[in-house]
C-alpha cells in the first residue's frame, strides 16, 4: 500500500504578538513549522507503515523553497520520499487552485514512481488559512471518497475505516480505497526525529514539480483560477467599557441583566 501525506508549511502563529500600535500581526517574523495537524496525519501514516513493511509513505507540499524544510522534517520522522510543487504561476492560488494543483501532483507522482496511492492523508485544517477546504476539494478533484476529521484510522480488505468525532459523540465510517482522509488531533503524539534520521533527511533529494511537469491548466491556477476574492481586510475593533456581572447565583445575574437591558431600552 502507498500513502501520500499532504504537508503545508505555516508560520508558527503561537509565537505571534500583535503590534500594539497597529494591531497588525507580523507574520513574516514568525518561524515556519509543519502545520500541526499535518504532523498527526504523517504520524498516522507512519504508524500504519510500522505495522506493515510493504507500506511506503510519501510527503507532498506546494510551497516556496523554504517549504523544503517541512519536507525534510517529514522525511526525518518516517516519510520515505518527498516531493515539492513550486512555480511562480502558482502564486495567489486560493484553496480551489491549490487542491487542483495537488490533485495533478498526485497523478504525476504516481506516473513517475510507477505506483498508485491507496490513501491520501491531509490535516483537517491549517493554522494559518484555517479553511479546512483543501482535503475535501482534493478528494473531489480526484473523484475519490473522503472521510474528514478522523481521530484514528485502520485499513484492510481494500477499505479504510475511520473514527471521527461528531457533535453527539463518535462515529465510525468506512469507505473503499483509494480515498482521502483528513486527520484531526489524534490520541497519539507525533514522534521526534533522531540526529541520525535528521542527517539522512538533510541528504535526501527532494524533486520539484513545476506547472509544466503537472500539465496544469493555466486558467485553473493562480489568481485567474481562484474564485475566492478578498474584498477587504480589517483589524477588529477592541471593545472597551461594558459591565461584567459577577454574581455567583445565575438567577440573580439574569435578573440584574434583564434590569440593565430594560434601563437601556433594549428590552
Ligand atoms: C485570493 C487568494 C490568494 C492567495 N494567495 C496565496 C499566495 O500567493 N501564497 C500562499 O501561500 N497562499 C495564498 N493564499 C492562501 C492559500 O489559498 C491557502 O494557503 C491554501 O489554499 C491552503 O488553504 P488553507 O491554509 O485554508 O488549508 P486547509 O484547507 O485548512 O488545509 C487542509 C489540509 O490540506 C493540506 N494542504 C493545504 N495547503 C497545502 C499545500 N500548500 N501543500 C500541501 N498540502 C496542503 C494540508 O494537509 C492541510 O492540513 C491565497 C488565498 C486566496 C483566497
Amino acid at each position: 500500500m502507498n500513502i501520500l501525506v499532504c504537508i503545508k508549511q505555516v508560520p508558527d502563529v503561537s509565537t505571534l504578538k500583535a503590534d500594539a500600535a497597529t494591531n497588525a500581526l507580523p507574520i513574516e517574523s514568525a518561524p515556519n513549522i509543519v502545520n500541526t495537524l499535518d504532523t498527526y496525519a504523517l504520524e498516522t501514516a507512519v504508524l500504519l507503515k510500522d505495522a506493515d513493511a510493504e507500506i511506503k509513505v510519501f510527503a507532498l507540499t506546494m510551497g516556496p523553497e523554504a517549504a523544503k524544510e517541512a519536507l525534510k522534517s517529514s522525511l526525518s520522522v518516517g516519510a520515505d520520499k518527498a516531493y515539492r510543487v513550486s512555480d511562480v504561476s502558482l502564486e495567489n492560488s486560493d484553496t480551489l487552485a491549490t487542491s487542483y494543483t495537488l490533485s495533478r501532483a498526485v497523478k504525476t507522482i504516481e506516473a513517475r514512481e510507477g505506483l498508485t496511492f491507496d490513501l491520501i492523508l491531509c490535516g483537517k485544517q491549517t493554522l494559518d488559512g484555517d479553511t479546512a477546504q483543501v482535503g475535501a476539494q482534493l478528494a473531489e478533484h480526484l473523484g475519490y471518497p473522503q472521510i474528514t476529521a478522523a481521530l484514528e484510522i485502520s485499513t484492510g480488505d481494500g477499505k479504510v475505516r475511520a473514527r471521527r468525532e461528531t457533535g453527539d459523540g463518535y462515529e465510525v465510517l468506512e469507505t473503499a480505497l483509494p480515498a482521502v482522509v483528513t486527520i484531526s488531533k489524534t490520541a497519539y503524539e507525533p514522534r521526534y526525529a533522531s540526529v541520525k534520521t535528521k542527517m539522512a533527511a538533510n541528504r535526501a533529494e527532494i524533486p520539484v514539480l513545476t506547472v509544466e511537469d503537472l500539465e496544469l491548466d493555466a486558467a485553473r491556477i493562480g489568481l485567474t483560477g481562484s474564485p475566492t476574492k478578498i474584498k477587504s481586510t480589517y483589524t477588529p475593533k477592541r471593545k472597551t467599557g461594558g459591565i461584567k456581572l459577577e454574581e455567583e447565583d445565575g438567577v440573580i445575574a439574569a435578573e440584574k441583566l434583564a434590569a440593565l437591558l430594560s434601563d437601556a431600552g433594549i428590552i
